[in-house]
C-alpha cells in the first residue's frame, strides 16, 4: 500500500525544518517553566487498562497481552490523578494515540498520534491552572520570538505577545450566539486566545467536576486560538470522590467495570485536582502559522492514512 506522504521530500521541506525547531523550542521551554515553578516530570504511559473514553467518535485502539487488555493512551488524564499521590505537581509530555475518522483529515489540527504537555496540580482551582496556563504560553511566545527568528521569519509569521488576562466566555453564551459552530466562528474573530468556560456534562467526559450547585454543568474549559486555529487546550477541575465518579460514569451510559483499576485508587483516595492538556503539535502549528498540522512533525500521522 502507498504512503500518503514522500517523506524523502516531505523531511526536506522548509516548513518542517522550521516548525520542528520551533516545536523543540516549545518543549524545552515547558519543561523548564514547569521545573522552576516545583513540577516534577514523570513518564508517559503508552498503554494501559484505562484511558481517557473522550467524548467525540472515535477508533478504539487497543492490544491484547497474556489475554488482558490494554488501551493504547487517548490522554493520561487517569494516571495524572493518580500520580498527585506520589507528588502535589506532575507534568509530561504524553504521547497520544486518538484514531480519529478520516474526515478529521480535513480540519487541518488533527493527528492520530501526537504529543500533548499534559499536568496536573493537587487541591489548585480551575482559576489557577487557567493563570498558569496564560503564563506559560507568554513565555513560550517570548521564547519563540527570541530564539526561532530566522525560523518564523521564513514561515513569515510575526507572533503578538497577546495582553492578559485572556478573555473569557460561557459555553452557553458562545452556543446561544452562534450556535454548533460556535467554536469555529469565535476562534476566527478572534484576534487573541480567549477561554470558554463551564461546558455541559453532555459535551464532556466524566472526569470533569460538575458543580455542586448548577447541575449538569462543569468546573473545566478550553482555551483557543486566535485567527481560526481552533482548540488548544482542555482541562478543568475534576471529579475525585469515588461515588461521585461512579455516577458520572454511569450518567455517561458507560459501564464503571471498565475503569476497575482507577476505581480501586478512587475508592482508597484520590485529592482533588486541577490540570490542562496542551497539544504541542497544535500550538506549533498556531505559533509558525501553519494551516496544516502535518508540518509541525517529521512523521505525521494524518487521520485515515498509512503513515510511517
Ligand atoms: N482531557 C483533556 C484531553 O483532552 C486533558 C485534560 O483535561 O487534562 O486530553
Ligand atoms: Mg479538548
Amino acid at each position: 500500500m502507498l504512503q500518503v506522504i514522500d517523506l524523502h521530500e516531505f523531511l526536506k521541506d522548509e516548513r518542517v525544518r522550521c516548525a520542528v525547531k520551533v516545536g523543540s523550542i516549545i518543549r524545552y521551554t515547558m519543561a523548564e517553566f514547569l521545573q522552576n515553578k516545583g513540577f516534577i516530570e514523570i513518564p508517559p504511559v503508552i498503554i494501559s487498562p484505562v484511558t481517557d473514553p473522550l467524548a467525540h467518535p472515535i477508533f478504539n485502539g487497543e492490544i491484547s497481552y497474556y489475554d488482558n487488555k490494554y488501551y493504547l493512551t487517548r490522554s493520561m488524564i487517569f494516571h495524572k490523578q493518580m500520580a498527585l499521590l506520589a507528588f502535589d505537581k506532575i507534568f509530561c509530555f504524553s504521547p497520544n494515540i486518538r484514531l480519529e475518522l478520516a474526515e478529521k483529515a480535513r480540519t487541518g489540527r488533527h493527528l492520530f498520534e501526537f504529543t500533548q504537555l499534559d499536568l496536573e496540580v493537587k487541591g489548585a482551582s480551575r482559576e489557577e491552572v487557567m493563570q498558569l496556563a496564560e503564563e506559560m504560553f507568554i513565555e513560550i511566545l517570548k521564547r519563540v520570538k527570541e530564539c526561532c527568528k530566522p525560523e518564523l521569519e521564513k514561515l513569515g509569521r510575526e507572533l503578538k505577545i497577546p495582553s492578559r488576562p485572556f478573555k473569557r466566555i460561557s459555553f452557553e453564551e458562545a452556543y446561544n450566539e452562534y450556535g454548533k459552530e460556535y467554536e469555529e466562528i469565535l476562534s476566527s474573530e478572534a484576534k487573541e486566545p480567549f477561554w470558554i468556560i463551564d461546558f455541559p456534562k453532555w459535551k464532556r467526559e466524566f472526569y470533569d467536576r460538575e458543580f455542586e450547585d448548577r447541575e449538569g454543568w462543569l468546573a473545566d474549559m478550553d482555551l483557543i486560538y486566535p485567527e481560526g486555529f481552533g482548540e488548544a487546550l482542555s482541562g478543568g477541575e475534576r471529579e475525585y470522590k469515588y461515588e461521585r465518579i461512579v455516577k458520572r460514569i454511569q450518567d455517561s451510559k458507560m459501564d464503571p467495570k471498565e475503569y476497575f483499576f482507577y476505581l480501586e485508587i478512587a475508592k482508597r483516595g484520590l485529592p482533588p485536582s486541577a490540570g490542562f492538556g496542551i497539544g504541542i503539535e497544535r500550538l506549533t502549528r498556531y505559533i509558525c502559522g501553519l494551516r496544516d498540522i502535518k508540518y509541525t512533525t517529521p512523521f505525521p500521522k494524518i487521520p485515515g492514512k498509512y503513515c510511517i
